[in-house]
């Protein structure tokens, strides 16, 4: 029997939904009589334990220590020293986190600390021949999908993109214990001085289930409005490439790909973008891509399921009308 180490992160006294989506990649990997645990670290667990309990796993184990009400808003040290005993402790086959700030920079230190490999960034989990993980992920800007089997008899860490599993949910019965947290966590490189929220309106972009993203081809600032119109019938949220970012046309909190955003929604609609591997980084794991581009040959057309050759204005003149139509019938 092997153990399956969730690590959950924590929006105010909930776990996120990204953390039911860890717990569903944990089953898809899990054999039978292998234990999924769910660690939620917090300077007060006993309210976010509860909420943990919902997503189906076998046991929640709940860390409480002053450290961590800092988790993951700068300082790595205590959810890293949390972990990291919590590891040692059940010596779990592998940890899962999700691909997040928090994750993507506790995970390699857990690895780093337990004598584990890593993998970063996986939008696919399966058993391998060889009783490990194998992982797909994105690589080259995304331009290609590698997969990983992990090797040797070490920890399996990895993190794992948000909204590609389904989340898992439960009875709510998930057992509850407590885990004596390690009080010496080191020196503390980084303290969280002030959060400044970002000012945003609608679905945030990495939750949202539809987004419309806009490019060089748009020609300006103003098509933004037109596309924020559409995302916001749509209940979906605005995107935008790097070239429209730098031009000042949108913000860059609008930006998507490598060094921008990454999402995943069911739906990707493209206008005016060309589709170069730094763009599609951010948006390989859409379930649907849609590009509208006036090149027939633009590189978008080789990603996208669905594809228009025409001019920006007019294809979303006639879209819109006809998401009118239906909204109105
Ligand atoms: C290290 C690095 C990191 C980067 N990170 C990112 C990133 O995170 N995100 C990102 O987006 N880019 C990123 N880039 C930039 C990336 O390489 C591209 O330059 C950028 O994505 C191009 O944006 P675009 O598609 O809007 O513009 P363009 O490449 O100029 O494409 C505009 C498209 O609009 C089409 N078009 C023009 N007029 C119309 C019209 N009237 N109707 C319909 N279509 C029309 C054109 O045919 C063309 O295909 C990065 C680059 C580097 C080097």
């Amino acid at each position: 029997m092997a153990i399956l180490l969730v690590v959950a992160e924590l929006n105010g006294n909930v776990v996120t939904e990204s953390t039911g989506e860890l717990v569903a990649a944990a089953k898809a990997v899990a054999s039978d009589g292998d234990e999924i645990v769910v660690a939620v670290l917090s300077d007060d667990p006993a309210i976010v334990g509860a909420s943990a309990a919902g997503l189906g796993a076998d046991r929640v184990l709940t860390v409480q220590h002053e450290a961590l009400a800092e988790m993951g808003a700068g300082s790595f040290e205590a959810p890293v020293a949390a972990v990291t005993a919590i590891s040692n402790s059940l010596s779990p086959a592998a940890i899962l986190l999700s691909k997040s700030d928090f994750g993507s920079n506790v995970g390699p230190r857990v690895a780093a600390q337990v004598g584990g490999g890593f993998a970063q960034d996986c939008i696919g989990l399966s058993s391998a021949s060889n009783g490990r993980i194998s992982v797909t992920r994105p690589v080259y800007g995304g331009n290609a999908l590698a997969e990983y089997v992990f090797s040797g008899d070490g920890v399996q860490v990895l993190t794992v993109r948000p909204t590609i599993f389904d989340p898992a949910s439960g009875d709510g019965a998930s057992p509850i214990e407590s885990f004596d947290a390690p009080t010496d966590v080191g020196k503390i490189s980084a303290r969280l001085v002030e959060t400044i929220a970002e000012e945003s309106k609608g679905v945030r972009l990495e939750d949202a289930d539809v987004v419309i993203s806009g490019g060089r081809g748009l020609g300006g600032p103003e098509p933004f409005e037109q596309l924020q119109a559409l995302a916001d019938v749509l209940g979906g949220a605005l995107g935008a490439s790097r070239a429209a970012c730098d031009a000042g046309w949108i913000d860059h909190s609008h930006q998507i790909g490598l060094t921008g955003k990454s999402v995943s929604p069911n739906v990707y609609i493209t206008f005016g973008i060309s589709g170069a591997s730094q763009h599609m980084a951010g948006c390989s794991g859409s379930k649907v891509i849609v590009a509208v581009n006036k090149d027939a040959d633009a590189n978008i057309f080789k990603d996208a399921r669905f594809g228009v050759v025409g001019d920006w204005g007019k294809v979303l003149e006639g879209f819109r009308a006809a998401v009118d139509d239906l909204a109105v019938s």
